[in-house]
């Protein structure tokens, strides 16, 4: 839609021709969330993708995602064969209600800044690790777990004029095995819940629950746990915190999340890959 509040749209090709950060300000991603519904209170766009950041950067010390790199780049990533974690790549940019549209233009930062429980990118980042580089404005930087960085549904640490820049995802995180279930209450809707669960070569099992829960949660065991045990570390820690709203009622989200959970440790406990 039209953003008819807007009276400036800036365009850097680099950090230092950023604009200084002002009230009415918002920087602009894919856009797919920012020209969706009206945005009243904006009036002035500072554009990412002028900047030219490259979308992809695998090295040995793991996978540099841009934060402009849009979900089309990342679903096309061919991984070294060692990166046996990789397929989760393609699974979690197929978990979005998107069209052909959405696909092509929204960008991993975007889907991370809006910090919705359905951001299939945060589940993604947080499951493998993920660490968000953030550029203070002016100068300076700082890093954050993503699994910290999300409080809530469009609630997050990021503070006012303070840029997604990167998110790293570690070697160690990629070199897992991984098991991935997701559900919607509708063909191809918003997801309900999307749990991933990873196991390292030592036997260390991490669980990362989200879209079922207003922020991510993630339950770490230093062995493959029982499912009772596993369950019911799940609904200790989540404290009833269960997502509600037209994407699925807090019980039918605790169900799946607990059932799926059952689903992953059988999966990563059978030695399939
Ligand atoms: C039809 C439709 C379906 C959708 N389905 C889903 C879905 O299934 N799951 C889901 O999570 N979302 C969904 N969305 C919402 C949205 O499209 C996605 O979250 C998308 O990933 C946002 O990315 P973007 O690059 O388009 O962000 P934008 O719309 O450009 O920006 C979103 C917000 O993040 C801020 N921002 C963006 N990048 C940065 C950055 N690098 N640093 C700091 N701030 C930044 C912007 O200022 C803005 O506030 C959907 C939207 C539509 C219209």
């Amino acid at each position: 839609m039209d953003l008819n509040t807007i009276n400036a749209i800036e365009r850097p090709t680099s950090r230092d021709m950023l604009p200084t950060w002002r009230a009415g300000d918002a920087y602009l991603a894919g856009g797919t969330w920012l020209f969706s519904e009206p945005q009243n209170k904006l009036t002035r766009l500072i554009d990412l993708s002028t900047l030219g950041w490259e979308p992809l950067q695998a090295n040995d010390k793991g996978l540099e995602i841009a934060a402009t790199c849009t979900i089309a780049q990342l679903d096309t990533f061919s991984a070294p064969p060692a990166w046996i974690a990789s397929p989760l790549i393609g699974q979690c940019c197929r978990a979005f209600l998107a069209s052909f549209k959405i696909w092509n233009v929204a960008t991993v930062g975007g889907n991370i800044c809006m910090s919705l429980p359905a951001g299939p990118m945060i589940s993604l980042t947080t499951a493998l690790d993920g660490e968000l580089l953030l550029w203070a404005p002016g100068s300076g930087q700082r890093r954050m777990r993503v699994a910290d960085f999300v409080k809530g549904p469009v609630s997050n640490e990021l503070r006012p004029g303070e840029i997604a820049r990167a998110i790293h995802l570690p070697l160690a995180a990629l070199t897992r095995r991984t098991a991935f279930r997701q559900v919607s209450l509708t063909n191809i809707g918003r997801s309900g819940a999307l749990i991933i669960g990873t196991l390292d070569q030592k036997g260390a099992f991490v669980l990362t629950v989200t879209a079922s829960t207003p922020k991510p949660y993630q339950f770490r065991f230093d062995a493959l746990p029982g499912g009772n045990e596993l369950t019911a570390r799940i609904d200790s820690g989540i404290a009833g915190n269960w997502f509600d709203d037209i994407h699925g009622l807090p019980a039918w989200r605790r169900d799946m999340t607990l059932h799926f959970a059952r689903e992953i440790l059988a999966e990563l406990g059978g030695g399939a890959r």
